[in-house]
């Protein structure tokens, strides 16, 4: 079964959309396979986020992933990957599809409520920066 990494970010979690996220995603038949709630630091944002450090949107970004807690989970699903992005929509919601968790719950580019891991290597890479073998519970 594949694996990929989701996020709930800050500004999802403060305005109290966990549940609602969580309920579209058992929805879709992904099963959580492990799940935290943690206060990422602006080094750990940073080394998440390593590949968009020459992006001039990588200073404002890594600040607002530090700015209240967030939701990390590992997700499985067939195809769980393409799923999870498709579930999510595309990154500015004003351009995401109806019917996508962007569309219906992002506020701006820079809020937009969740994040999905982009390619097998990623999801690999992303869940063990957060997660170790033992807490992952297929
Ligand atoms: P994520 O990686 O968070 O799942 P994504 O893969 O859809 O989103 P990326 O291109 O990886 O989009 O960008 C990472 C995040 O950086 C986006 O989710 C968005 O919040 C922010 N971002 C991307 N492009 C811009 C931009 N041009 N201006 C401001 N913020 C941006
Ligand atoms: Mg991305």
């Amino acid at each position: 079964m594949e694996q990929t990494f989701a996020i709930i970010k800050p500004d999802a979690v403060e305005r109290n959309l966990i549940g609602k996220i969580l309920e579209r995603i058992e929805a879709e038949g992904f099963r959580i396979a492990s799940m935290k709630r943690v206060l990422l630091t602006l080094p750990i944002a940073e080394g998440f986020y390593h590949v968009h450090k020459e992006r001039p949107f990588f200073k404002d970004l890594t600040k607002s992933m530090c700015e209240g807690p967030v939701i990390l989970m590992v997700l499985e699903k067939e195809g769980a990957i393409k799923a999870w992005r498709k579930l999510m929509g595309a990154t500015n919601p004003a351009e995401a599809d109806e019917g996508t968790l962007r569309k219906e719950f992002a506020v701006s580019l820079e809020k937009n409520s969740v994040h999905g891991s982009d390619a097998p290597e990623t999801a690999v890479f992303e869940i063990s920066y957060f997660f170790s073998q033992t807490e992952i519970i297929p």
